[in-house]
């Protein structure tokens, strides 16, 4: 078995090392393994492209089993072995539901090696033994020799050192087959140790020699010097103090290279207790001291190894917990994130419905106004001839009436009527009447003054409202009227000749503007009857 290393063996405690030495052993035949398995998986999936579906699952599942089967390995390196368990049980329940049955092969080895480190022999028998079924069903020779070998070990670590037996010798003859001369001397090594574990003292020392010349046959001078070490305590253990002392010395050079060695620290304990034998105290003391110094050095690195990894777990789950805490506040910065951006939305919703309501209001406001104005102009226009209607003008001349009164000011009422209108409707037709009162109207308008209010009080009759107008100047006003009537001329019918009949009344003694315009009506008539185209004043007759 070429690669492992020395399994220092000499009482119970020895059987813990045999973890390093099966976690080192089986750590590189892990990642080779697991490497093998990926290049299988590839070539096949490489080899059949029409099941290109099924094989591609296979291919995941099998990277899915690198990986927990790399992280386990991380963390059995970090010493972290409860955690790679974790990895290991996941990555063998993957390895269970698929098709290759020897991808489970490194899961169970690392699963073994794992229990079998941190002591509970129970799973890792289990395990052990699963792995031998696997290596038998698939006459794989080379791995079952190294499987039974592992066996064996637990089998020891738990006392069963009849069972221990069976399965050394049977990872010896397997060895032997395949001529692995240095597998064969770990077995011989192992059998020997487990013999001594037994206090079968010879038989111990038998398996033990033939150990050491297989390794020095084949110049594996560490595990020739471990042998060393151990026929030195069997030696011991049979009281040939001498011969002890011989191996103990033979094993020392070489085990001093490597200073961790857990086989130099029982070398120097094994001296020191030959040495006390043998009365030689001075030797014996310096052997104790150096093995108390080499104890002291483990101690010392298994504290730092401890201190090292309730560190790393520390960190890792100070790590967790300030993701944890990290994620925690994430969410709540991501939740009041998601609130301010609803109220925002919920603001903009706002404003955008205010803004709508206001133009909304806006626009009937101006509407209605528009139709109000609208309504008033249709209440208080003429509509032929754009003069104030009869309730328009006469509610100006109410207005006057009572200014007039308060401030006792002059006020003056004209009513004008066209001259033998129907003839004309009847010459010229109604819609040529129409026109002249249009005419007539626009061209009354341009004679009046801004304080003057013009208005159709019916038919072809006028109404004019003269403020702060003196009797001279209120006929003055009324001969530009007429005279302005007469002197039109009508484009379409040129020898149309139109004038008009007024009569007006100058406030006086009048009570109201029902009799003022009375009076002026009367001077109308007044007029009508002097012949037309003429003005009355009343009361002037
Ligand atoms: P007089 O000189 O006495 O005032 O005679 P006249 O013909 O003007 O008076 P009369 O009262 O006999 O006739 C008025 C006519 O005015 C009758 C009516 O058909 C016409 N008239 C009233 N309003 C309108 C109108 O809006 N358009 C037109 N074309 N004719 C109108
Ligand atoms: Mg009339
Ligand atoms: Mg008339």
């Amino acid at each position: 078995m070429p690669g492992l290393n020395v399994i220092d063996c000499s009482l119970a405690a020895v059987y813990r090392l045999v973890s390093f030495y099966l976690l080192l052993s089986f750590g590189t035949l892990l990642l080779g393994g697991s490497a093998q398995a990926m290049a299988q998986a590839e070539n096949s999936s490489n080899q059949a492209p029409a099941t290109t579906g099924p094989k591609s699952a296979e291919t995941d599942k099998l990277a899915e089993v690198n990986v927990l089967l790399a992280r386990a390995d991380l963390d059995i390196q970090k010493s972290q072995y409860e955690q790679a368990l974790k990895s290991l049980t996941s990555a063998y329940q993957i390895t269970g539901t698929m098709e290759d049955a020897s991808v489970g092969r490194n899961v169970l080895n690392s699963m073994a090696n794992v229990y079998y480190n941190i002591g509970q022999y129970e799973p890792a028998e289990r395990y052990y033994r699963e792995l031998v079924s696997l290596d038998e069903a698939d006459n794989n020779l080379l791995s079952l020799s190294v499987s039974l070998f592992n066996l064996g070990h637990v089998n020891a670590s738990q006392k069963q050192f009849q069972v221990a037996e069976t399965n050394f010798n049977r990872s010896l003859a397997l060895s032997r087959k395949l001529a692995d001369s240095d597998g064969a001397a770990h077995s011989l090594k192992a059998l020997g140790v487990n013999a001594h574990a037994q206090d079968e003292l010879e038989g111990a020392g038998n398996y033990l020699e033939q150990a050491l010349q297989a390794f020095q046959k084949n110049q594996n001078h560490n595990e020739a010097a471990v042998v060393h070490r151990h026929l030195g305590d069997v030696e011991e253990a049979r009281g040939n103090l001498r011969a002890a002392v011989r191996h103990y010395e033979e094993a020392l050079p070489v085990l001093t290279q490597h200073a961790s060695s857990l086989s130099l620290q029982r070398t120097y304990r094994g001296l020191s207790g030959v040495y006390e034998q043998l009365h030689d105290y001075k030797n014996a003391l310096i052997s104790y001291r150096t093995y108390a110094l080499l104890l002291n050095q483990e101690q010392q690195q298994k504290s730092l190894e401890t201190t090292q990894r309730m560190l790393a777990e520390f960190e890792t789950e100070r790590f967790s917990d300030d993701n944890e805490r990290l994620e925690m506040q994430n969410q709540r910065q991501k939740l009041e994130l998601k609130h301010r951006s609803d109220l925002l939305q919920m603001q903009y919703l706002a404003i955008f419905l205010s803004v709508g309501i206001i133009i909304l209001v806006a626009t009937m406001w101006w509407r209605s106004r528009n139709h109000a104005q609208l309504m008033l102009e249709h209440a208080t226009t003429d509509e032929l001839t754009g003069l104030s209607n009869r309730r328009a003008i006469l509610r100006f001349g109410s207005n006057e009436w009572e200014r007039s009164e308060r401030f006792n000011r002059p006020f003056t009422c004209l009513i004008f009527d066209i001259d033998h209108f129907k003839s004309i409707n009847d010459t010229w037709g109604h819609a040529a009447g129409d026109q002249v009162l249009k005419i007539l109207s626009a061209t009354l308008l341009t004679t009046l003054r801004t304080t003057d209010a013009l208005g159709r009080f019916g038919g072809e009759e006028f109404l004019l409202f003269a403020t702060e107008t003196e009797p001279y100047q209120a006929g003055v006003l009324a001969e530009r009227i007429r005279q302005k009537v007469e002197a039109t001329v009508y484009m379409d019918i040129p020898e149309l000749k139109v004038t008009v009949s007024i009569g007006i009344a100058q406030k006086k003694s009048e009570s109201s503007l029902d009799q003022l315009i009375h009076h002026a009506d009367q001077a109308l008539y007044a007029a009508k009857e002097g012949g037309r185209n003429q003005i009355i004043v009343y009361g002037e007759d």
